[in-house]
């Protein structure tokens, strides 16, 4: 999508710390990291929120977690991580490109505010 800057990020027309890559799926380093460890998984096919999913999409969100657990591993946070989406404005969502964000390396609090 033209003016999504996720998708410039995919087309490497913007540039990013990429960590992993497969035909579905990119994974590069947030730039305003939270955390030691604060990494964006996103899906090469642009849709915007968890409102936006089809039933077609359910191969590519899988592929997301998949990502998650095998980037996890080789950034090594085994004692674990979080992977959080916020969805639309009441959760923060200020790219509208769906996404997780896969945060660890130090202890989390739970609830997040
Ligand atoms: P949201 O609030 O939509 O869940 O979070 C979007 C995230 O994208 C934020 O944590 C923000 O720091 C990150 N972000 C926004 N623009 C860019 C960018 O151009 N490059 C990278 N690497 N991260 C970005
Ligand atoms: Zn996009």
């Amino acid at each position: 999508m033209q003016d999504c800057i996720f998708c410039k990020i995919i087309n490497k027309e913007i540039p990013a710390e990429i960590v992993y890559e497969n035909d579905s799926v990119l994974v590069f380093k947030d730039i305003r990291p939270a955390a030691p460890v604060h990494l964006l998984l996103i899906p090469k096919k642009h849709i915007p929120t968890f409102f936006d999913l089809e039933e077609k999409d359910s191969g590519i969100m899988g592929d997301l977690q998949l990502a998650a657990g095998r980037v996890a591993r080789e950034m090594g946070l085994e004692k674990g991580f979080r992977l959080i989406s916020n969805c639309n404005q009441d959760a923060g969502q200020l790219v509208f490109h769906i996404h997780y964000h896969l945060m660890g390396g130090r202890p989390l609090h739970w609830p997040p505010g």
